[in-house]
């Protein structure tokens, strides 16, 4: 630690850097940054730095407002887009209270605890986001509602198109921070992209998404160009998933993967699905947080909205990919559910925490389905015994209500702030009078 902080320190000096933005985040996954002279940085990694934790999504009850921030170094990196007049950089932090035990509402804190109980059980978690998102023209809605940058489709080409240099000045500028891109590609949707990140520990992952998110905005301001991660932004258009692959390792052995096995996954693997499966709709409140997440996961689109699991199954919850020979080190398996709005820290803790519990208590796999889930009539589906995901924000509350998986995963201090904020959401939603009502209704009643 000693010999990363003064590694950071030497950095600062000899590149010249003006300001160190502390990075830290909410409980709905909004980044927070503080920004702090050269000079504060040795006092902030030997003390941390104070702020006020009440005035902060869900971070504390307003009796104990103060929290301090204490900036990783393993994390410290220049920030591309601030240029070479006044070079910046950043540190993500964990926060504790002043009498420095970690702070419970803190997600980074949450995820840290998770993936300490995976180590307790000998597994280190591993995953590789694709994150998909949608270039528009503006935020605003031109006449005919908002207006994505293209009309291209999946993989396209666009030669010459706005897409075509976004994703390569993301790439780049992801790339001079540390984060390596295994794919990038036109996703589905017009104006839609996906960008891969490779594997990671859940924790590096987590941060690398609250970085990926904040690249992709700055690099669509410099291009005039605004760039959602928003679920469903489009009727009619497929919805923004954040695909998850994940894989434990038992030191330097993929504990996924067993030769000779179906499809090549082993018990280990077979129980980490069954987990996610049981408690996916607990979880669904946190993979899925908005009003608007449930717009995606209901009916197509590649998006799941059934509880199943399946080899080469799109319409899947949980797919297991196709496994290629000789990578034993590469088996995984993938979550479709999770949209490209949930906050990773918590999304990842539950995820990890649904998986584990599969494993410890020895869940049963059920059968695979083979079929296309949408294809299938609702009493051919619950003849097969297919649970539905939540379809709506209110249904995944009335979930995670009930969740005593989800309540010590997170501690029951986010616990209750993640249900009373989207009760509130919920509320607000409900009380609104949509177009769709206006036309739907007001003439024939
Ligand atoms: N956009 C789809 C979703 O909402 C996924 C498309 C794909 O298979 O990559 O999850
Ligand atoms: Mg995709
Ligand atoms: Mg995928």
């Amino acid at each position: 630690m000693d010999k990363q902080r003064d590694f950071v320190l030497r950095t600062i000096e000899e590149r010249g850097v003006k300001f160190v933005r502390l990075w830290f985040t909410d409980v709905v996954g909004t980044l927070k940054s503080v920004a702090i002279a050269p000079a504060e940085v040795e006092g902030a990694f030997s003390e941390g730095i104070g702020f006020d934790g009440s005035a902060i999504e869900g971070l504390t009850r307003t009796y104990e407002s103060d929290l301090l921030a204490h900036p990783d170094p393993t994390t410290f990196q220049i920030l591309p887009w601030r240029g070479e007049i006044d070079p910046t950089a950043r540190m993500f932090c964990d926060l504790t209270t002043p009498d420095g035990q970690p702070a419970v509402a803190d997600p980074r804190n949450v995820l840290k605890r998770t993936l300490a109980k995976a180590a307790d059980a000998g597994f280190t978690f591993y995953t590789h986001p694709e994150i998909e998102f949608y270039l528009l023209k503006s935020d605003k809605p031109g006449p005919h509602g908002l207006e994505p940058v293209d009309r291209a489709g999946y993989f396209d080409n666009v030669p010459g198109g706005t897409a075509h240099d976004f994703r390569r000045r993301s790439v780049r500028m992801l790339e001079d921070l540390g984060i390596s891109v295994e794919y990038s590609h036109h996703e589905g949707g017009p104006g839609q992209n996906e960008i891969d990140l490779r594997y990671a520990d859940g924790l590096t992952m987590a941060d690398n998404i609250m970085t990926f998110r904040t690249v992709v905005k700055e690099v669509a301001i410099e291009e005039g160009v605004h760039a959602t991660f928003m679920p469903k932004p489009l009727h009619g258009e497929p919805g923004s998933g954040m695909h998850t692959h994940m894989s434990l390792f038992e030191g330097d052995t993929n504990a996924f993967y067993e030769e000779g096995a179906q499809y090549q996954l082993s018990k280990t693997g077979r129980r980490f699905i069954a987990g996610l499966l049981r408690h996916a709709n607990e979880i669904a409140l946190v993979t899925n947080q908005f009003v608007n997440s449930y717009k995606r996961l209901w009916g197509g689109d590649e998006a799941p909205s059934y509880i199943t699991w399946g080899h080469n199954n799109r319409s899947a919850l949980v797919r297991v990919p196709l496994y290629k020979p000789g990578k034993s080190q590469s088996a995984r398996i993938e979550h479709r559910g999770i949209d490209s709005a949930a906050n990773p820290y918590l999304a990842y803790a539950l995820m990890l925490a649904a998986g584990l519990k599969g494993i410890e208590e020895e869940y049963e796999l059920p059968a695979e389905a083979e079929d296309n889930v949408w294809a299938l009539s609702e009493s051919e589906r619950r003849a097969l015994g297919y649970r539905r995901l939540p379809s709506s924000l209110f249904d995944a509350i009335r979930y995670m209500e009930e969740s005593e998986l989800v309540a010590e995963t997170l501690g029951e201090q986010v616990f209750s702030y993640v249900l009373s904020n989207k009760r509130r959401e919920y509320e607000q939603y409900r009380s609104q009078v949509t177009p769709f009502e206006l036309k739907h209704s007001l003439d024939i009643i």
